[in-house]
């Protein structure tokens, strides 16, 4: 079922059945994470249960990743280690989000219906930062490929200069 996470789901339906759903999601099919990418190469390993707490439907979410941000200093790649839980309330009307207890976030399931997609999209989405960046400032400029030898670089340089200089 290659397509299974794009279609919307009956929410109400699969938190009586207690459904789980594990599946595969590549980059590529998160429109609105994109435009953070350095890379659309790599899927998110994403699996999530549906049962029901007092009553309403919710979802645990649990999604793994290694999310190729895009430094906003440098410009290259730099990589976010992604191990997120959460649990969320699927309401069917803005309305009824204001009649939940606070402490479980609620998404907008219009019509009792979203897709498994969307739930991984905007979990990922809380945890992109606003700006992405390398977290040191000394990883900006290098090629993932560059990192293991790019320390000696610099002072490789200075050596030849000094001996062209005397
Ligand atoms: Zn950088």
């Amino acid at each position: 079922m290659p397509a299974d996470w794009s279609r919307t789901v009956d929410v109400e339906r699969l938190a009586d059945v207690g459904e789980v759903r594990e599946f595969d999601l590549p980059y590529a099919e998160l429109p609105r994470l994109v435009p953070e990418l350095a890379s659309l190469e790599g899927v998110a390993r994403c699996r999530i249960a549906f049962s029901r707490e007092r009553g309403f439907p919710v979802a645990d979410i649990d999604v793994r990743a290694r999310l190729p941000l895009r430094c906003q200093r440098c410009l290259r790649m730099a990589p976010l280690e992604v191990a997120q839980r959460s649990r969320v309330w699927l309401v069917a009307e803005p309305a009824a989000a204001d009649r939940l207890e606070a402490g479980i976030e609620p998404v907008l399931a219009p019509d009792g219906r979203i897709a498994l997609r969307d739930l991984v999209e905007e979990e990922l989405l809380l945890v992109v930062p606003l700006v992405p960046r390398h977290e040191n400032e000394a990883d900006c400029g290098r090629l993932a490929s560059d990192e293991a030898d790019v320390r000696q670089t610099p002072f490789a340089g200075l050596g030849e200069l000094l001996k062209r200089g005397n």
